[in-house]
């Protein structure tokens, strides 16, 4: 029988825990318990917990009201289950035991609540501890084709409902940021997403410039730079793409400028995009541009993080990023104007590095207007 992609990432991470001297690696509901097992499990205060030694199988140790489910999902075999009033440290510490750990540190889920991580450290009193990305980060840095596959879809869809917002502007004129903010969460799930990747950001007029502002009651009138930046998830993975269009009417002064120079940065970076660059010169092509434009004080982010089960993970495309970019690696560009009190302006597109570049996942119109 071949190899299931999870199956795959977990040799894979076996082979790296052999190369780091570690003796396993200990992973509670998250991405990383889902990128091994398949898992995609809601955390709770149950004892939920996937010990992947450096040799042999996997052992899951969950409560019994959750084994069947993770039994169907999981390529792992070895799924115990603990009964509620029963004793979870008690069957972890039959599933240490039965794991045979060799010498070495064991590396913990970064996100595994205190009380397991306690429970974990009770049991194995005198062994060094270290986080799972030690083992985990570069893998997952590098998206395996079922991965990609994933995030070109999840971009198909939310590049559809980019699309309809343009054609459908004239009847969106008039409705309040959070209005559509929900209209774009419908439209994603029509379009076949999976909820959304992250809150849907529809700022307004000046509220653009505000780059944590998500949506709020303003209403969108004639002449409003429009940011739209969202997302869904498709087979778990997240698109998300931002574009900022005026629906109706004239844009603000220095409007038309300001985009132009954003689309232009952001054309620069993608085209520094390479195997072997540093992320950080990602980074500088964008600002290049931005500040040459005498705009360097309004991008006030860095130009890009990447992509995977986490909205945000490595690699971060930051100013002091010395990150060498490989194949597989998927990030956004994503440079942006913020201009106080009048508009912001930011134009992010997701990207897979290649051999010999890289691949956009995102090809909805980049221009201002209603018509691209
Ligand atoms: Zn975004
Ligand atoms: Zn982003």
């Amino acid at each position: 029988m071949t190899a299931t992609p999870h199956e795959r990432r977990t040799r894979a991470c076996q082979e790296r825990l052999r190369a780091l001297d570690a003796a396993a690696v200990i992973c509670s509901p998250g991405a990383n318990l889902q990128y091994l097992t398949g898992v995609d499990e809601t955390p709770s205060e149950r004892q939920f917990l996937c010990v992947v030694s450096a040799d042999g199988d996997p052992v899951f140790s969950v409560p019994e009201l959750a084994g069947t489910q993770v039994d169907e999902t999981t390529w792992v075999d070895d799924v115990r289950v603990w009964r509620d009033g029963g004793e979870p440290r008690a069957a972890l510490d039959e599933v240490l035991a039965d794991c045979e750990l060799g010498a070495g540190r064991v590396l913990l889920d970064e996100t595994m609540p205190a009380r397991f991580v306690l429970d974990v450290q009770r049991l194995l009193g005198d062994r060094a501890f270290g986080l799972a990305t030690e083992a985990l980060g570069s893998l997952r840095a590098r998206k395996d084709e079922a991965e990609l596959d994933a995030l070109r879809r999840a971009g198909v869809v939310a590049d559809r409902v980019m699309r309809g917002l343009r054609e459908d502007a004239a009847a969106l004129v008039g409705r309040s940021e959070a209005a559509l903010a929900r209209e774009v969460e419908h439209r994603l799930a029509d379009a076949g997403g999976d909820g959304v990747s992250f809150e849907p950001i529809v700022a307004a007029g000046p509220n653009g410039a505000k780059p944590h502002h998500a949506h709020g009651d303003r209403v969108i009138g004639e002449g409003d730079p429009v940011v739209f930046d969202f997302g869904t998830r498709v087979d778990g993975y997240p698109s998300d793409t931002t574009r900022t269009v005026v629906l109706a009417g004239d844009p603000p002064t220095e409007f038309e400028t300001v985009h132009g120079v954003v689309r232009e940065a952001a054309t620069a970076a993608i085209d520094a995009v390479e195997p072997g660059v540093e992320a950080r010169a990602v980074d500088r092509a964008a600002r290049d541009v931005i500040e040459a434009a005498g705009y360097g004080e309004g991008f006030v982010h860095r130009t890009g993080h990447g992509v995977g089960l986490d909205i945000h993970e490595e690699p971060y495309i930051a100013s002091d990023s010395e990150t060498r970019l490989e194949p597989g690696m998927v990030f956004s560009v994503e440079p942006g104007v913020y201009l106080d009190g009048a508009f912001g302006v930011r134009i992010e597109d997701l990207v897979v590095v290649t051999e010999a570049g890289c691949e956009r996942l995102n090809d909805s119109p980049r221009g201002w207007s209603v018509d691209g």
